[in-house]
């Protein structure tokens, strides 16, 4: 069966006692609330990623980073490897973040190369997909989706693919209060898995987990996560404060 996994993203907010005090907020809030089939994981900026690792490093949540270079080391001004993640304790890194591929122009082959090396490396990557507003409109959401799905795990093994989490993430969801119907959600969710199947295997494609997306909050939490097909959420705003994404985690399953 595939763990619940509930990861806030909390994007270029918080300064480092900030961080501290909300992974602590969270990490008490979950000591009573949590069931043991669910993994909960906060994103901290990099410059956060020490202090809030030393601050969980007596609890069961996980850490994660939202962005890493596409080299180990070198002359790479401002890029941070894979290996000083790994270095601070970090285990998995959020990969093709609609905000990085539409603000900053990452494209397929570029994530790619990006979730190769995380895998060589230990870290578990988290590959977002999602369509844009007029992508959906034009009746293209699913082939878009599947695309960047397909080539995002280019030249990756069937052993590798059960180690990684895929984000379905609509562009038009992410922090503007509109949240994709369950059915369109579920449908997404049920066109990547066939992928992962025709791609891979059952058994793999069962393995891994689908999380959705964009305005996950309080409200809409219970709906998106009783579904079969939706195995958990990444979270950004609603993740920014620990009462919201408490409940957030109260409402899975
Ligand atoms: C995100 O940043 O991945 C996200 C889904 O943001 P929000 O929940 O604010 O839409």
């Amino acid at each position: 069966m595939r763990n619940t996994i509930i990861i806030g993203n909390w994007k270029m907010h918080t300064r480092r006692a900030e961080a501290i005090q909300l992974v602590d907020n969270i990490a008490n809030g979950l000591a009573t609330n949590t069931a043991p089939s669910l993994r909960v994981a906060v994103a901290p900026p990099f410059t956060a990623l020490e202090s809030v690792a030393q601050t969980i490093s007596s609890s069961s949540i996980n850490l994660v980073a939202q962005n890493m270079s596409d080299n180990l080391q070198g002359a790479h001004t401002g890029e941070i490897s894979a290996v000083q993640l790994k270095d601070l304790g970090v285990e998995m890194v959020i990969l093709g973040h609609s905000e990085r591929r539409h603000i900053y122009g990452e494209d397929n082959e570029f994530i790619n190369r990006k979730l190769l090396l995380a895998l060589r490396q230990s870290l578990i990557p988290i590959l977002c997909v999602g369509e844009t507003l007029e992508e959906r409109k034009a009746d293209q959401a699913i082939d878009v989706c599947r695309h960047q799905l397909q080539a995002g795990l280019d030249q990756v093994t069937p052993v590798q693919a059960r180690n990684i989490i895929i984000a379905y993430e609509p562009v038009w969801a992410i922090g503007t209060g509109q949240t994709a119907t369950l059915q369109d959600a579920n449908a997404m969710h049920i066109a990547l898995r066939q992928l992962l199947v025709s791609q891979y295997d059952t058994e793999c494609a069962d393995h891994c987990s689908i999380l959705y997306g964009g305005s996950v909050k309080p409200e809409n939490a219970q709906g998106l996560l009783s579904s079969p097909h939706i195995d958990g959420a990444l979270v950004g705003g609603a993740s920014l404060k620990a009462q919201s994404f408490l409940e957030i985690i109260a409402s899975a399953p």
